[in-house]
């Protein structure tokens, strides 16, 4: 049913609306003779004002009496009936608590599509910040002067996780995040150099891809050379027609992380089908079979190039259903958050390495690319990385029943812990203003966007969350975080408002 689609990318290409405009459209349908509908639509409209953001969320209501055909179209069966864009999320009465689960569900299911058709102006800002990852390697300048540009690897994947503690369907996001990366080029040209044959015009298309194998072969260690430190190495151990297979490993994302049952490097299969896509010019799925996630003790992902057989892509859009699991999921993730944080401080403490061949700290560019660069390929899923660092900053020890300065006070010293500036996340932080029911919080040199150009965006919404999660643990009380400077709005420091709710 991709006829709203149609209609917002005819708008987007014509020039009528911009991306930052561009909304999400959120259906409900209600009825006059149904009880639950006025409250679950005033919960809608409150959840979507209060998480979403009213700018980046449109809500249509249809009354199922005056628009039969509609309802018919999209099989609306019981009342009331919310969708986000093709996706329902909601049948029937719910909470606040359900209809906010289900809304997010519903933005991150339906991001990688966004993300994939934004071809104008975002995408652009997706190169750009791409190319910059590049450079600022190369040059081997220093971004952060006080710090340097390492960051360590528990902070991407205390971000990875998070993330994926949200829904399974983050992993569709990040694989979508992945391959606009490897597609918009920053790396492709590497590819080539390190598999020369990829230049011959007369190559076929089955040698082409046994060298694009045989050049990420080569890739990890040519990063690491130019000061990367994503993985120790790779290799490729299956090989066939338009098939392979390559094994990766003491990669950043997942090295030393316990079982959780799931693979967790959907941002790097991603990446190399887009790197693959980019040189070969045809469709090449990538899945990841084997990964620490999964109680390996490397990442294996499958490359597949697009033949007669066509393979679903990685991520699935199917309507949304309520499992019984998932509770369950969410216990196993929020354990697994802690095990990484006691990870970190036993490897920046006290010695103990994550990683044995290769270094624990990875380049800052490595977490922008794979986290920043959410918000800049989806503006809505800047609310996903919200929620997302929220669930994270719920975690954080901290003490309860705390005044709004006191857990503010609290956050700046968890900011300024020697972790957090042994782990190169931020140089330091401070209190620029405060007040019983507002602050201001600068941090200087946050990982996630230093070096990044005015983008018109700010860039920390992860950041935000662990603020804003933290604080309300802290307080007991509903408060805002929202972040007013960042490197991506000109910059060069991040500054994040907080506000108890009945004060903003
Ligand atoms: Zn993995
Ligand atoms: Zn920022």
């Amino acid at each position: 049913m991709p006829f709203f689609h149609e209609i917002l990318v005819l708008m987007v290409w014509k020039g009528w609306l911009t991306l930052e405009e561009m909304p999400v459209r959120v259906l409900l349908f209600k009825s006059k003779a149904c009880a639950f509908c006025d409250p679950v639509e005033r919960m809608v409209r409150k959840v979507i004002s209060r998480v979403f953001g009213g700018d980046l969320v449109t809500i249509n209501v249809f009354d199922v009496d005056e628009h039969r055909e509609l309802a018919d179209m999209y099989n609306v069966t019981s009342l009331p009936y919310v969708m986000v864009e093709d996706t329902p999320v909601i049948t029937g009465m719910a909470t606040e608590k359900e209809v906010e689960e289900a809304l997010m569900k519903g933005m991150l299911y339906t991001s990688p599509s966004r993300a994939e058709r934004l071809e104008t102006r975002a995408k652009q800002v997706f190169i750009e910040a791409n190319i910059n990852f590049i450079k600022s390697i190369n040059s081997k300048e220093r971004i952060r002067h006080s710090i340097g540009d390492y960051v360590h690897i528990s902070n991407l994947q205390l971000s990875t996780v998070s993330l994926l503690s949200l829904d399974k369907a983050a992993g569709g996001l990040l694989y979508t995040i992945g391959k606009l990366a490897g597609k918009t080029g920053a790396f492709s040209g590497i590819l080539y150099d390190l598999a020369p044959k990829l230049h011959s015009p007369n190559i076929s298309r089955e040698e082409a891809f046994r060298n694009v194998l045989i050049a990420f072969d080569r890739f990890h260690i040519k990063q690491n050379e130019m000061g990367v430190y994503d993985a120790r190495n790779a290799e490729v151990v299956e090989e066939g027609d338009g098939y392979g297979r390559i094994r990766i490993y003491e990669c950043a994302t997942a090295t030393g992380m316990p079982i959780v049952g799931e693979p967790v490097c959907y941002f790097t299969a991603g990446m190399l089908s887009g790197l693959a896509e980019a040189i070969l010019g045809e469709t090449v799925h990538v899945a990841e079979k084997a990964c620490w996630g999964l109680g390996d003790s490397y990442c294996e992902f499958e490359i597949t190039l697009e033949g007669e057989e066509t393979k679903k892509e990685g991520y699935a859009s199917e309507p949304l259903v309520e499992e019984p699991a998932e509770k369950m999921r969410r216990i196993s993730f929020n354990r697994l958050m802690k095990t990484l944080m006691r990870n970190m401080t036993q490897s920046i403490l006290e010695g103990r390495r994550i990683r044995v061949g290769i270094t624990d700290y990875t380049h800052i560019m490595n977490l922008q690319q794979q986290i920043t660069s959410i918000k800049l390929a989806d503006p809505v899923a800047g609310f996903l990385l919200k929620l997302a660092g929220k669930r994270l900053g719920e975690l954080m020890p901290g003490g309860e029943n705390l005044s709004f300065r006191e857990a503010v006070a609290e956050v700046k010293s968890h900011l300024n812990s020697p972790i957090a500036l042994l782990s190169g996340i931020h140089s330091h932080c401070k209190i620029k203003d405060v007040g019983d029911g507002n602050a201001l919080i600068t941090i200087h040199g946050c990982a996630t966007a230093s070096g990044q150009e005015d983008v018109k965006v700010s860039l920390c919404e992860f950041e935000a969350g662990i603020i804003e999660g933290f604080v309300e643990k802290s307080t007991g009380e509903p408060v805002v975080c929202r972040e007013v400077e960042c490197w991506g709005l000109g910059q060069d420091h991040c500054t994040f408002k907080i506000e108890r709710e009945e004060f903003s």
